[in-house]
C-alpha cells in the first residue's frame, strides 16, 4: 500500500486488502509480547469503526478507544439548556441540525419544544438558516451551531453574509469547538495512557495535518491522519502500531492526502480568523478548556444570540446514571454503562451519547454485538 492507492478512494480488492492488513497487525502484535491502545478522536471513526467490525477484529492485538470527537455529545447541559432558552424568544425560529434535537437537557430538548409548538427547523448548514432569516424577515431566526472546525466554517460565512446584506434578524448561538485543545486536554489529565491516535480527517483538510503536529513533538504520542473507509484507518492503525512497537519514531503521518493537504484549506481558516475568535469553552467530561471554544468577534456582537437574547440559566444539576462524560474520555466502554441497552436505547436516550448518529453509545448499540467487550 503506498501514496497512491492512498489518493484513491476505495481500491477495488479492499474487502481482501483489508483482511491482509488486519492479520499483519495482528502478527506484528503479537510477536511483541504486548498489546496496543489507541484512540480514535472522531465521531465518524467511532461511527466506521464500529460498521465495519474493525473493533472485533482486531481485539486481543490492538484496543482501539472512542474518544471526545462527537460534538453534539460533548456540548454540556448548561449549554443545551442556554439553547433551549431561545424557544421562549417570541416569534422565534431555531434551526440547528438533527442530530441536537433529541439531546436532552435539564428540563427538556428541543424535540419536545417542537412538540409543544416552537417553530424548531432541522437544518443541514448554517447557510439554510441564514436563508430561514431572508424568508422571514419580521422573525428572529436563532442558528444552534455546533461542530468542530469542519462545520465552524460555513456559520462564519453566514455571519459574515448576513452582514454584507444587513440581516438583522440572524444570529447565531456558537458552541463551536477547536480539536487540538481537547486532544491535549485529555493527554495532561494522564487517567488514559495512549499509544497513538488517530487524528481527525475532516478538521485535518480545514487545518492541515500540521494541526496535530504538536502531539508527537510535545507528548511524544505518534498520530496519524486516517480518512473513513475501513482501510484508510487501518493503514493509520498499522502505522501507529510500529510507533508503538518501536518499529518507527513517533510522528505524525498524514494517510489522507487525498483530501488533506499541507496547509490545509486557507480559504476557510481565513474565514473561521475573520469571524471566530478564540474563547474558553465546557466540553462534557472535561470541563471547561482555555481557549477551546469559537466565538463571534466583537464586529459581528450584532449576530451573536447570546448578546442579543440574555438569558439567567441556572446551572443544571449533575445528570443521574449517564456515564457519557467518562465514555468520552476514553475511560470507559460504552456498555461498562449500567444504563447502555437497558434504560438507554437509542429511542428512549438518556445521554447524548446515545442520541447522536456519531456517539459512541449509539454506535455500539447498532452495531454490537461482538462491540462490547474491551480487547
Ligand atoms: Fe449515557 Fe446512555 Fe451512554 Fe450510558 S449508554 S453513557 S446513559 S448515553
Amino acid at each position: 500500500m503506498d501514496e497512491n492507492t492512498l489518493a484513491r478512494p476505495v481500491p477495488e480488492d479492499a474487502p481482501a486488502a483489508a483482511a491482509a492488513w488486519v492479520e499483519r497487525i495482528r502478527r506484528k502484535v503479537a510477536e511483541s509480547g504486548r498489546t496496543v491502545r489507541l484512540m480514535e478522536f472522531c465521531g465518524t471513526h467511532t461511527m466506521a469503526i464500529a460498521r465495519s467490525g474493525l473493533r472485533s477484529l482486531l481485539r486481543g492485538a490492538v484496543e482501539l478507544v472512542s474518544g471526545p470527537g462527537c460534538p453534539v455529545c460533548v456540548t454540556a447541559d448548561g449549554e443545551i439548556d442556554r439553547m433551549l432558552a431561545y424557544c421562549d424568544v417570541p416569534g422565534s425560529i431555531v434551526a440547528t441540525y438533527g442530530d441536537l434535537l433529541r439531546v436532552p437537557g435539564s428540563h427538556s430538548s428541543l424535540a419536545r419544544r417542537r412538540a409543544e409548538g416552537t417553530d424548531v427547523r432541522v437544518v443541514y448548514s448554517a447557510l439554510d438558516a441564514l436563508q430561514l432569516a431572508r424568508e422571514n424577515p419580521d422573525r428572529p431566526v436563532v442558528f444552534l451551531g455546533v461542530g468542530f472546525e469542519t462545520t465552524a466554517p460555513a456559520a462564519a460565512l453566514a455571519v459574515k453574509t448576513a452582514r454584507e446584506e444587513g440581516l438583522g434578524n440572524f444570529y447565531v448561538h456558537s458552541a463551536h469547538k477547536q480539536t487540538p485543545p481537547a486532544m491535549r486536554a485529555l493527554l495532561e489529565a494522564g487517567d488514559l495512557k495512549l499509544d497513538g491516535i488517530i487524528c481527525p480527517g475532516h478538521v485535518s483538510t480545514v487545518l492541515g495535518a500540521e494541526a496535530f503536529a504538536f502531539l508527537p513533538a510535545e507528548y511524544g504520542v505518534p498520530g496519524a491522519v486516517a480518512g473513513f473507509e475501513p482501510l484508510d484507518i487501518l493503514l493509520a492503525v498499522d502505522h501507529l502500531v510500529d510507533a508503538a512497537l518501536g518499529r518507527r519514531s513517533p510522528d505524525l503521518w498524514n494517510g489522507y492526502p487525498r483530501w488533506v493537504r499541507p496547509g490545509g484549506n486557507r480559504r476557510a481558516q481565513a474565514l473561521l480568523n475573520e469571524v471566530f475568535r478564540p474563547c474558553d469553552a465546557r466540553w462534557r467530561g472535561l470541563g471547561w478548556l482555555p481557549g477551546s471554544g469559537l466565538c463571534l468577534r466583537d464586529e459581528f456582537a450584532p449576530f451573536d444570540a447570546e448578546t442579543r437574547f440574555p438569558a439567567a440559566v441556572p446551572e443544571p444539576p449533575a445528570r443521574k446514571g449517564c456515564r457519557c462524560g467518562e465514555v468520552l474520555r476514553g475511560l470507559l466502554t460504552p456498555a461498562e454503562c449500567p444504563l447502555f441497552g437497558r434504560a438507554c436505547r437509542p429511542e428512549q436516550p438518556v445521554g447524548p451519547c446515545m442520541v447522536s448518529s456519531e456517539g459512541a453509545c449509539a454506535a455500539w448499540y447498532r452495531y454490537g454485538p461482538g462491540e462490547e467487550v474491551r480487547a
